[in-house]
This record gives C-alpha cells, sequence and structure tokens, in this order.
C-alpha cells in the first residue's frame, strides 16, 4: 500500500510501532536494514576487534605521541587489509563494506584508521590500481599479510593543495630512475617498507615511484607538536639521488590524473571516518548527558540538551545514508570524482560540529583525554584537511557542477 492511500491504516502502523528496549546506538533509522549481510558481518568483526584492541589503550598512545606497534600484527586477524582489492591475499569487500570498516577503525581511533588508510588504501591502491601484473604479484601479498608496509609520498613542503605542481624530480640514469626532492606529512614514512614516491620525469609527466626501505638517501624525520592522530606517524621526507630500479615505476601510472584515481578511491572512505568520529562522540555523549546530573536532574532532561543530542544524530543519519548511497554508487562504477568530494565535504562539516558539540557536553571533562571525546575532537582537524581540504573538496565538486574549474 502506498503511504497516504489509507490514512487510518497508516496511523495503525505508527501507533504499533515502538523502538526495541535497547534502541540501536546511531542505528535510529534503521539504516542496517539496508546492509548486506556479507557487509554487515565485516562492520561488525571490526567493530568487536576495536573494542577490544583498539579502545582501551588509545588514549595512552595519544598522549604519549607513540605510535602502537602491537596493533599491526592483529590486523592480519582481522582480515580487511587491501579492503575492496580482489586477490592477492586481499578480500574485496564491496565498497560498502570497505567503507564500513573505515568508519569502525576511526570511531576507535583515528591512529589506528590513518595507518591502515595509508598502508591499505593509498599504497595498496597505487599498486593495485596502477601497477602492472608483476609489481602486484611482487608487492601486494606481502602487504596483504602486513609483512611489509606501505607509504604515499605526495604531498610537498610548499605543495599541498596544488599538489599537482609537486617538484620531485626523476632522472632517468641507465637502468635507474635517480629521485631528488621533498616530501611532507607522510604517514607510515619513518619506518614503511614501501613508500610510493610521486615525481615528475624529464617529459614533465608524473609518475609513482615504489622507493624500498634501506634505500641510500632516503630520510624520514617524524612530525612532532601534533595536536591531531598523534599515535600515527607522519613524516618530512628528503630524497637525496634516492636509485630506483627501472621496475618500480609503477606501469600504469602516466599522469598526475592516474594519481588522483587512487585518491579518489580513497576519499570516500574518509567521509565514512568522519561518520566514526560522530558517532563515537555522540554516543559518549549521550551516555554522559544521561548518568551526569546537574540542578538535582540528568543534564538530558533540559531541552537545550536534547536540542543538542536529536540535532548530532539527525546528522549523523544524513552522513550514514550519503556514504551509504555514494558507495553503491561507486560498487556500481557510476560516482564521480566531484561525488566523492561532496561526500567528504559535508561528512567532515557535520562530524567537526558533532565532535565539538560532544565536547560541549561533558563541561570541563570534555578537554579530558580519559573521557574519549577529547582525542575525537583533536582528531576531526586532521580528517578535515588530509586527502584536500574543505575548500579543495568543495572546488572539485564546483567543477564538475559548473563545467568550470577554479583552481587551475
Ligand atoms: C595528519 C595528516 C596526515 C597526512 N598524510 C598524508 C600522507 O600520508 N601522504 C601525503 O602525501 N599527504 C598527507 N597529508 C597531507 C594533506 O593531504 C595536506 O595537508 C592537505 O592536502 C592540505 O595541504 P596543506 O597542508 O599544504 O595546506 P595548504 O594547501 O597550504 O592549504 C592551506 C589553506 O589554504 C586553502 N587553499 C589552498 N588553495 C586554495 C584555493 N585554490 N582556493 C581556496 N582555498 C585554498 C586550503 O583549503 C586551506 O584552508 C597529511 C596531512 C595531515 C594533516
Amino acid at each position: 500500500m502506498v503511504i497516504g492511500s489509507d490514512p487510518s491504516d497508516l496511523a495503525e502502523r505508527f501507533k504499533e510501532f515502538s523502538l526495541p528496549a535497547t534502541p540501536p546506538r546511531t542505528d535510529y533509522f534503521f539504516i542496517d536494514e539496508l546492509l548486506k549481510p556479507e557487509e554487515l558481518e565485516i562492520r561488525d568483526r571490526v567493530r568487536r576487534w576495536v573494542d577490544r584492541e583498539v579502545i582501551p589503550t588509545a588514549a595512552g598512545y595519544w598522549d604519549r605521541a607513540e605510535f602502537p606497534f602491537e596493533i599491526v600484527p592483529k590486523f592480519k586477524e582481522l582480515g580487511i587489509t587491501g579492503g575492496p582489492i580482489r586477490g592477492y591475499g586481499s578480500p574485496g569487500m564491496s565498497l560498502v563494506a570497505a567503507g564500513l570498516a573505515a568508519q569502525e577503525l576511526a570511531r576507535g581511533d583515528a591512529s589506528v584508521a590513518t595507518f591502515y588508510g595509508v598502508h591499505s588504501g593509498l599504497a595498496m591502491g597505487s599498486i593495485a590500481i596502477l601497477g602492472s601484473q608483476e609489481q602486484r604479484d611482487r608487492w601486494l601479498p606481502a602487504m596483504a599479510r602486513l609483512e611489509k608496509i606501505g607509504a604515499f609520498a605526495l604531498t610537498e613542503p610548499i605543495h599541498g593543495s596544488d599538489s599537482i605542481a609537486l617538484e620531485t624530480a626523476a632522472r632517468r640514469d641507465g637502468d635507474s630512475w635517480v629521485l631528488r626532492g621533498a616530501k611532507k606529512w607522510i604517514g607510515n614514512a619513518s619506518f614503511a617498507d614501501l613508500i610510493i614516491v610521486w615525481a615528475r620525469d624529464e617529459s614533465g609527466e608524473v609518475g609513482g615511484f615504489v622507493v624500498e626501505k634501506g634505500t641510500p638517501g632516503y630520510r624520514a624525520r617524524v612530525i612532532e607538536g601534533k595536536i591531531s592522530k598523534r599515535a600515527v606517524w607522519q613524516a618530512e621526507v628528503t630524497l637525496d639521488d634516492v636509485r630506483v630500479p627501472l621496475e618500480n615505476r609503477l606501469a600504469r601510472a602516466r599522469s598526475f590524473k592516474d594519481t588522483g584515481k587512487v585518491l579518489t578511491a580513497t576519499r570516500y572512505a574518509v567521509a565514512w571516518e568522519a561518520i566514526g568520529h560522530a558517532s563515537a562522540a555522540y554516543e559518549y555523549a549521550l551516555a554522559y548527558a544521561k548518568q551526569r546530573k546537574q540542578f538535582g536532574k540528568p543534564l538530558v532532561s533540559f531541552q537545550l540538551v536534547q536540542d543538542k543530542l536529536v540535532r548530532m544524530l539527525g546528522e549523523i543519519i544524513s552522513m550514514q545514508l550519503l556514504c551509504l548511497r555514494l558507495s553503491r554508487l561507486l560498487d556500481e562504477r557510476k560516482a564521480t570524482q566531484g561525488m566523492a568530494s561532496l561526500a567528504k565535504m559535508l561528512n567532515c562539516q557535520k562530524a567537526r560540529k558533532i565532535v565539538a558539540d560532544a565536547r560541549d557536553l561533558l563541561g570541563g571533562n570534555g578537554i579530558l583525554l580519559g573521557h574519549h571525546v577529547a582525542r575525537h575532537f583533536a582528531d576531526m582537524e586532521a580528517v578535515y584537511t588530509y586527502e584536500g581540504t574543505d575548500h579543495m573538496q568543495m572546488l572539485v565538486a564546483g567543477k564538475e557542477i559548473c563545467g568550470v574549474s577554479a583552481f587551475k
């Protein structure tokens, strides 16, 4: 029956329905019912793993700005490395399932989510999308087993949003490429085994060059003093005539457009990460507001507090629906770069407000690491900026909609 065709029946249906005794946490609109069983299985598997392995120690690592190396081998048991990559020891998940995995990692800890995003999404993704068959066979299986860790070196000290203008040079010399330049903000680069360095060759084209750990001339210095994502390390990298064999140039990376293909494939996952941060902050704030009393009553009994909580949940639901639709379109090969950018931009804007409101609802405790929301509040700042800033996502979507680029 079409809704509205029989008003009496419609009234009955609303009357009979009540929420379960334990309402789903952020799944107020039963969006889980739109997910396939295998997607739910992966989401729940990652959620249980994060609850057990990540959350209990996250604040300590964050406080000490220490990377949780002990977690790396445990990713293997989780079975999600390589996400949507088919074969080579990776699970070949749908992009919805891969997004849900990113969401759950971020719900636990942004630093762990970023380690995984750089290794599995950016580094493995570059090889899977732009490598030859031989290059995929050579590197991907060991990366899926986490025996070799990857990094993705695109950003430079003077080229961030305009990384298309990158200046790191690749010069052909006999049977080698010789790389010279500098990179900044490169996740995992201080300990990675395989670093995908984006550099411009003598003909002006951008290529991806795989630098293996221990190659002379490669130096990485961990960036200190961060206020966000403190437990995952980014490095400033210098490439001082780093020599890589010809066969380490990714075979199908012929221009910056190819680099863009990898970024689109990972950017959508950042939109899911934003849901993870927003959900964690909302759930914690709701639980806190139920037990914290002021003026003799729990905080949840005040109208202004309810206003904040309801708005937070409403935004989370809109973020979930946007990501689900975007990921289904990606699975059907119908999504564009602009769509991925729009989703990253909107979800990060919403999540940034939600973590700030959650922090406010905790009062002074909101700035204490032990209450978790503070970590999500600080970490969301990096999520807002990395993989393209708010402005740049706006301009990428704007270019598609308006048919003219405002940034070239
Ligand atoms: C925690 C973290 C992890 C990262 N990991 C990696 C990684 O693993 N590998 C990697 O290669 N990079 C990485 N990055 C780099 C990241 O992608 C860049 O920081 C980001 O693209 C922004 O570049 P930028 O920091 O140089 O800022 P800038 O480009 O200098 O931007 C500064 C401001 O200017 C604005 N702006 C710039 N151009 C325009 C324009 N045309 N119109 C309007 N506004 C504009 C921006 O929106 C922003 O508000 C990471 C960054 C962080 C913070």
